[in-house]
């Protein structure tokens, strides 16, 4: 598999951003919108947009239970922001009816930065990634405030007035497994390496992070 066939999750939000960056990163990319087009793909992106809305898209294209089923199977997959949510297992200040695959035991706090700012970016460290920190761009983000058994923090983000309580900084990107996910967008920026990394765990290549 030296050219995986990564889709992305193509019912609402950032979908072309992905598709690029993943092309960058040297795999192939396919939009998802039906079962038959994610049966045939060796990984999947579920992207930024609006988790409420790709949930109830999900249920309304009959994608939310094949797409669980190929996670739990073990399909490699990367949630940016929106999609980091549709991958907890625990959702704070989400609908009462939106739903999530559970499939990274993390609890994850929907537009938990807004309450200072919007958006934002920042340079941050992430493990497994080498070189210059990363520019991080954060928009109506959530953040990470518990993760369980198996789940390896691989960055956080320092927030100025409300650090109090998480004095090591906000938790915004995991790896559990097979998952990745960030709360920021690595799709907007030209900065191709988290798509690698992601490509490199569809390819079964990526080191395994530390749990700590
Ligand atoms: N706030 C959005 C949500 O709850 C996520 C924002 C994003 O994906 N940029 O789904």
């Amino acid at each position: 598999m030296t050219v995986p066939l990564i889709g992305v999750l193509a019912l609402q939000g950032d979908v072309v951003d992905h598709m690029r960056a993943l092309e960058a990163a040297g795999a192939k990319a396919v939009p998802v919108r039906r079962a038959a087009e994610l049966d045939a793909v060796d990984g999947l992106v579920i992207p930024g947009g609006e988790s409420t809305a790709m949930s109830k898209l999900l249920e309304a294209f009959d994608l939310f239970d094949p797409v669980k089923k190929r996670l739990d199977e073990g399909m490699p997959a990367f949630g940016s922001c929106a999609g980091m949510i549709m991958l907890a297992d625990e959702v704070l200040d989400g609908r009462p009816d939106q739903r999530s695959f559970g499939v990274i035991p993390m609890t994850v706090r929907r537009n938990a930065f807004g309450r200072q700012v919007d958006s934002f970016e920042t340079e941050i460290g992430i493990e497994g990634i080498s070189g210059a920190p990363f520019r991080a761009v954060f928009i109506r983000a959530p953040w990470v405030e518990r993760v369980g058994d198996g789940v390896a923090v691989l960055g956080r983000v320092e927030n100025g007035g409300d650090s109090g309580d998480a004095p090591d900084g906000r938790i915004v990107a995991v790896r559990a497994g097979a998952c990745l996910a960030t709360s920021f967008h690595p799709e907007v920026t030209p900065d191709a390496r988290v798509h690698e990394y992601f490509v490199d765990m569809v390819r079964g290549t990526a080191a395994e992070p530390a749990v700590r």
